[in-house]
């Protein structure tokens, strides 16, 4: 909007400085009022420097539950809302934080349509060093993110029943321009501010249900666990407010997920999970969560390890790809180059951070730096043991790859003094450390 048309196009009932300075003095601001920010920001008429001075002060003065739900609610009205009642069946989704390793949603959407629950997962794409649903399922040949909503809603009706697909631009606009904005203004970790950009897209795509893995720790958003449970209480509040069943678990995020970090090594790693196998802590996860969402779903006795075990989740993620032009028996990438670090002495691991080994697969071509890029689906590191696994000198402790060699040593320097070993075995806390409801 150019400067004429916003002092001419119409008569504005608010001024975004008077909205700024109540915020910035610690009040609250008026239902309209908010209302009228997020749509005249999302309109163009208040600009990008108001906006920023308005998250800023959100950052550092917080909001009233009352306030995030209308900020959630502008923000959802400032787009399409989706409706899934024509199925006919309940819908359930889940929505992690993110985290490093963290393929849980390729396992899981599949385990739980077995139960006959449809799962709509809208997707992103990674940016930074947490990886994006899209890009790992990109690996498999043939695989398409892009669907139309009639495509998504035939597969979400009929056999196949779970869909993880791009979520489309039509979708909560307002937070797109906003979170963009936050990201280059120091603002994105206001816990008001983060919880209205998730809900407003969760429930404008009109879900049921909703099960959120809200993670803390070295490689989540939330370090601490305390800002991660006001976090999930204050998302769990808004979902339930507006009518979709939520719940929250409060999950371990200091140590990477699995023991694949990457694109296409996190798919044959659900794979593994899905056949029955793989590293317990992503087979752990992924039970909890369908627990959840099929209990959100009137189905709380379910027998997920059954179907894990039986081969009926593996059906159905076959099924589900399939119908996504992907091929699920199709060999996945491998990359050209690789480096293992081994161990130097005798012992047991004491120490792997999360964030670290996130930075160094993303620096290997697993992730992105601008949305713009492309990923290296063979990229990425695989760990061979874990904290409290023992090692012997020369024992290969993980193993980095990539399609150009030069990229192994910025790779290194990430994960230098990330990862330790001790005399003595360490103890784990538990991976999902707290549930919580409305
Ligand atoms: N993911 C989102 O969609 N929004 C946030 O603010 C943070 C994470």
């Amino acid at each position: 909007m150019t400067p004429a048309e916003r002092q001419t196009s119409r008569i504005e009932p608010f001024d975004a400085v008077d909205v700024i300075r109540a915020k910035r003095d610690g009040g609250a601001v008026p239902e309209p009022a908010l209302r009228w920010m997020v749509d005249a920001y999302t309109r163009g008429y208040v600009t990008d420097p108001q906006m920023a001075s308005f998250a800023m002060a959100v950052f550092q003065r917080g909001m009233e539950r009352d306030e995030i739900r209308v900020l959630t609610d502008a923000m959802i009205s400032s787009g399409e809302r989706m409706s899934f009642a024509a199925l006919g069946k309940r819908t359930v989704d889940k929505h992690s934080t993110g985290g490093v390793g963290d393929k849980i949603t390729l396992p899981l959407a599949p385990l739980v349509a077995s139960f006959g629950v449809a799962v709509p997962q809208l997707s992103g794409r990674g940016l930074g060093h947490t990886g994006g649903t899209l890009d790992k399922l990109e690996s498999i040949p043939g695989w398409r993110a892009a669907l139309s909503n009639e495509e998504m809603f035939a597969q979400l009706k009929g056999d196949v029943g779970a869909v993880i697909c791009a979520a489309g631009s039509g979708l909560a606009p307002a937070d797109k321009k906003l979170y963009a904005l936050r990201d280059v203004t120091g603002t994105v970790e206001a816990i008001p501010l983060i919880a209205s950009s998730i809900m407003s897209k969760k429930i404008a795509e009109g879900t049921d249900a909703l099960v959120l893995d809200v993670k803390f720790g070295s490689g989540a958003f939330m370090q601490d666990i305390d800002r991660a449970r006001e976090l999930a209480r204050t998302m769990v509040a808004l979902g339930t407010d507006s009518g979709v069943s939520t719940t929250a678990l409060l999950t371990d995020m200091n140590v990477p997920l699995g023991l694949a970090i990457g694109n296409a090594n996190e798919v044959r790693e659900s794979v593994e999970v899905l056949a029955g196998g793989g590293p317990a802590d992503v087979r752990e996860l992924t039970l909890a969560l369908a627990r959840e969402m099929l209990a959100l779903s009137g189905q709380p006795d379910a027998d997920v390890e059954k179907a894990l075990d039986d081969g009926r989740a593996m059906d159905s993620w076959k099924a589900m790809i399939r119908a996504q032009d992907g091929d699920p028996d199709a060999a996945l990438p491998v990359a050209r180059e690789t480096h293992t670090v081994t161990a130097a002495a005798n012992g047991f691991i004491t120490r792997m951070d999360a964030l670290p080994f996130g930075i160094g697969a993303w620096r290997l071509g697993a992730g992105r730096a601008r949305a713009e890029d492309a990923v290296v689906f063979a990229a990425g590191i695989d760990l061979h043991v874990k904290p409290g696994d023992a090692v012997r000198a020369g024992d290969p402790v993980f193993t980095l790859s990539a399609d150009d060699a030069a990229r192994f040593e910025r790779a290194l320097e990430a994960v230098e003094g990330a990862w330790e070993i001790g005399a003595a075995p360490i103890e784990r806390g538990p991976l999902v450390r707290e549930r919580i409801t409305a």
